[in-house]
């Protein structure tokens, strides 16, 4: 596939970064992309895709050495994660596992639930989700209606969540529940439940969607479900609310960074198709309407794509702000969906069809606008800042 930005390394990217990328590439061509149609039509991939991935390193690239991380920072995460879109795996969950889950244990959990923990998902053992979203509240975390109510020495969690990404292999869930069903912000505390053979918690269906056909995006019901003292995050209830809006930032970033990898496979497929495919007696690349759709298309990819590795340069040092991140995800998310659609007229009526990548990929980057916070909310964040 043409590369279709064919920009200098970003300067975060590093030598071993580099090679980080080759052999993550190589890994996802020989292990993963011969079978991504089966899972497509299967509309599931195997667990033992964790396995795999988990073997190769590549789970939990940023978590320290002494939890059984790689011991990287977020650049190793970032590369990786771009690797699985250019790949065409956008509907697998390891950035949200390796760079969502292990991070809230890694900041806000003791010492005990980072070594319980934080091993277990670096080897792949087990899976992590975060359930934050419910049938009847989504960008309004406050209003979560899942509960965790002191029971003897632990809780007992009743709720039900929806759309939970790696819902149906999940191990271990972060439930964003409400400690003081009283408060708002200040009520809500993160638990940790590890599926195993808990008692009164169930998976729902695993829901159909418009696109990431093969991830197992599912509900959750919770029913009186008995949690020890030690599945809360950290030692102190009513500290959910806030341990989010510390995260988020990152979670809108790996959407940035998946959005331009999106952006770069759908303009390399679109340029390789135009190539080749004839009307009129000429190219279709041979139009003047094609070089002006591609070159405009190539022009705010570059653009974005220079504001994300700004993004990322300052997330490594620690100094991302959420206004920032929110600015790359809705930006990014947004030129993905145009750039998605203009790419699929090229293709005409090939574009249309579901064996065509660029069908796939017009489908899968409509959720980018909508998950880790609607790009409404990423507006109001920006605002704030006005
Ligand atoms: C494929 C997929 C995977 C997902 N994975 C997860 C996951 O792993 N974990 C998880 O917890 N959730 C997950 N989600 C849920 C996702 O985060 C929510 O769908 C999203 O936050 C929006 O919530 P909602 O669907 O309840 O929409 P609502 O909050 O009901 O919003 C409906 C509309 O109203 C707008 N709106 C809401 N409030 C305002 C406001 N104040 N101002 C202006 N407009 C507003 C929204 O932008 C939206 O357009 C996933 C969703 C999908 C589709």
């Amino acid at each position: 596939m043409t590369n279709a930005l064919n920009l200098p390394r970003p300067a975060w990217m590093s030598e071993e970064l580099v090679l980080l990328e080759e052999q993550t590439r190589r890994f996802l061509a020989a292990e993963i992309v011969p079978h991504l149609d089966r899972w497509h039509e299967d509309h599931f991939y195997p667990r033992d895709v964790w396995n795999k991935t988990a073997k190769a390193g590549l789970l939990c690239a940023s978590m320290p050495e002494e939890y059984g991380g790689a011991g990287g920072t977020f650049a190793h995460d970032a590369v990786i994660d771009r690797e699985y879109s250019l790949a065409g795996f956008d509907a697998f969950g390891a950035p949200l596992h390796s760079g969502i889950v292990a991070p809230y244990i890694l900041h806000y959990g003791t010492e005990e639930q980072k070594r319980r923990w934080l091993p277990r998902l670096a080897s792949g053992e087990m899976v992590g989700a975060i359930a934050m979203s419910e049938p009847g509240t989504g960008s309004d975390l406050q209003a979560v209606r899942t509960t965790a109510k002191r029971s003897g020495n632990g809780y007992l969690l009743n709720g039900s969540k929806t759309f939970i990404t790696n819902g149906q292999h999940a191990d271990l869930i972060i439930v964003v529940a409400k400690t003081d069903p009283k408060q708002g912000a200040k009520g809500v505390s993160l638990m940790v439940v590890e599926t195993g053979d808990a008692p009164g918690f169930r998976r729902g269906r695993k829901l159909k969607k418009l696109g990431l056909d093969s991830a197992d995006t599912s509900e959750l019901f919770f029913e009186d479900v008995p949690l020890p003292a030690e599945a809360l995050l950290g030692i102190e209830e009513g500290q959910g609310f806030y341990q989010l809006m510390k995260e988020l930032p990152q979670e809108r970033l790996i959407v940035a960074i998946n959005a331009i990898a999106m952006i770069e496979r759908a303009l390399g497929l679109t340029i390789d198709y135009v190539k080749q495919r004839q009307a009129f007696g000429k190219k279709i690349i041979d139009f003047q309407n094609t070089q002006f759709v591609l070159a405009e298309c190539k022009s705010e990819a570059t653009a974005a794509k220079v504001f994300l590795d700004h993004c990322i340069e300052r997330h490594v040092k620690g100094e991302l702000d959420t206004v920032t991140a929110s600015m790359a995800k809705y930006l990014h998310s947004e030129l993905l969906g145009r750039i998605t659609d203009r790419c699929l007229q090229l293709f005409g009526g090939y574009g249309y069809m579901d064996e065509y990548p660029i069908s796939r990929l017009y489908r899968d980057a409509r959720v980018l606008r909508i998950y880790a916070g609607t790009n409404e909310i990423m507006k109001l964040l920006i605002a704030r800042s006005l």
